[in-house]
């Protein structure tokens, strides 16, 4: 076997997605035929709907497919993406700042890489999603994570962004609904953030992935729309995994000023190329069409939500605020570190994330993979009698 020290100090640096280490790890287990529940799943497990499985299938009788096509994606597909941001989040767009990628994730790789220096500092709210501070560092830049707790609805104020600030300071991440803790700005917060990136000139990241899936009285405010004199400085990420079910399918886009989809797009070109053919026109088909889907979903999952959270509070140990967005909660697990758990013992969220895989067989990950030790983030976005189950077995563990 090829030894690793040769292989580079970036590649070494980077640590593997924790979220899809253990969603692989529980998948290996149920295969193997434990009755293993992940609430690792970063996915909905609703099939992607009819129609746009037929746009694909339709695409593929078409050998135009076949071949190459612009690196910043379908021209048509950039226009549908420019129609539905208008329509679903209020921002008007050209299709020429809409740059399509292989999945939000890529979007949020290319957004960095177009932007950051090196030694370039971008302010990261944590908790945060695994992607962010390595996306950040592999552009060379130095994630400055500003941290939050429930106390504050895991979410930012422009003062703590303030005390963050150094001349380094070239960005902002912002996301809501956030993955991992479900928080989902109010529009007057979103105003005061964006302004003040904007007299201070720094630039916004916002992932905006999950904008239909948010409960209750909770409503999805865009950044840019909302503040707008900080349009000039924002990049949207956004995709069609979360909302039509297409986490496999790898279309995401970013949205930006035309120098910066420019230069996303020299990368890419020597990167990957163009998206495959066959998942942008079954976006087209997407993003053109109506939002029923999420709507069912959105049902199902609040249905799941509101399961989750009362579930996990009548766990001894274990407090969880309700999330308003996304699909995961985030609950505090430190009432149950340094305590016996029938005859084990966890000091760290890390090690409590594997006990509870060995002895009850329920996959969380671990809330060191965002920055917040001491937690764990637990997907809804899993069948209801799973959700009751995986939770059962966790208040019997530590009752
Ligand atoms: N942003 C956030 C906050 C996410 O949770 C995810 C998926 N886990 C993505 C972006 C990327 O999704 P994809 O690459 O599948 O489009």
């Amino acid at each position: 076997m090829m030894t690793s020290s040769e292989v580079s100090q970036r590649a070494v640096s980077v640590a593997e997605s924790a979220t899809l280490a253990i969603t692989s790890k529980a998948k290996a287990l149920r295969a193997a035929g434990e009755p293993v529940i992940g609430f690792g799943a970063g996915e909905p497990d609703f099939p992607t709907p009819a129609y746009i499985v037929d746009a694909a299938r339709v695409a593929l009788e078409d050998p135009s497919n076949f071949r190459y096509t612009p690196a910043a994606g379908l021209p048509a597909l950039r226009a549908a993406v420019a129609a539905k941001t208008a329509r679903d989040s209020g921002l008007v767009i050209d299709a020429s700042q809409v740059m399509i990628t292989n999945g939000g994730k890529q979007a949020v790789y290319l957004a960095f890489q177009s932007l950051i220096d090196p030694g370039d500092e971008v302010l990261l709210p944590a908790p945060y999603w695994v992607t962010y501070p390595e996306a950040i560092r592999l552009a060379d830049g130095v994630p400055v994570e500003i941290p939050t707790t429930e106390t504050t609805g895991f979410q930012v104020t422009v003062e703590q962004l303030e005390a963050a600030v150094t001349d380094r300071t070239k960005a902002l991440l912002f996301v809501s609904p956030s993955n991992p803790t479900g928080a989902v700005y109010g529009r007057e917060r979103i105003v005061e953030i964006g302004r003040w990136a904007a007299e201070r000139g720094i630039w916004v990241v916002t992932d905006e992935i999950y904008e239909h899936l948010v409960y209750g009285d909770a409503e999805f405010f865009s950044l840019p729309v909302v503040a707008p004199e900080a349009a000039g400085r924002t990049i949207v990420v956004n995709g069609v995994a979360k909302t039509y079910a297409m986490t496999g399918w790898r279309v995401g886009w970013l949205i930006g000023p035309n120098d910066v989809v420019a230069a996303a797009t020299r990368l890419q070109s020597h990167i990957s190329s163009n998206v495959a053919n066959i998942s942008q026109r079954a976006a087209i088909a997407a993003v053109e069409g109506p939002l029923d889907a999420v709507a069912e979903m959105r049902v199902a999952f609040d249905r799941r939500r509101q399961t989750m959270v009362r579930l996990l509070r009548e766990a001894p140990g274990v407090y969880c605020a309700e999330p308003e967005g996304a699909f995961y909660a985030f609950p505090d697990l430190r009432g149950l570190l340094d305590r016996d758990l029938h005859g084990r013992v966890a000091h760290t969220t890390m090690e409590l994330a594997a006990l509870l895989l060995d002895e009850i067989k329920i996959a969380v990950v671990p809330g060191e993979a965002f920055g917040a030790p001491g937690y764990a983030r637990l997907s809804f976005a899993l069948a209801d009698e799973d959700i009751e189950e995986g939770l059962t077995r966790l208040i019997d563990f530590t009752t």
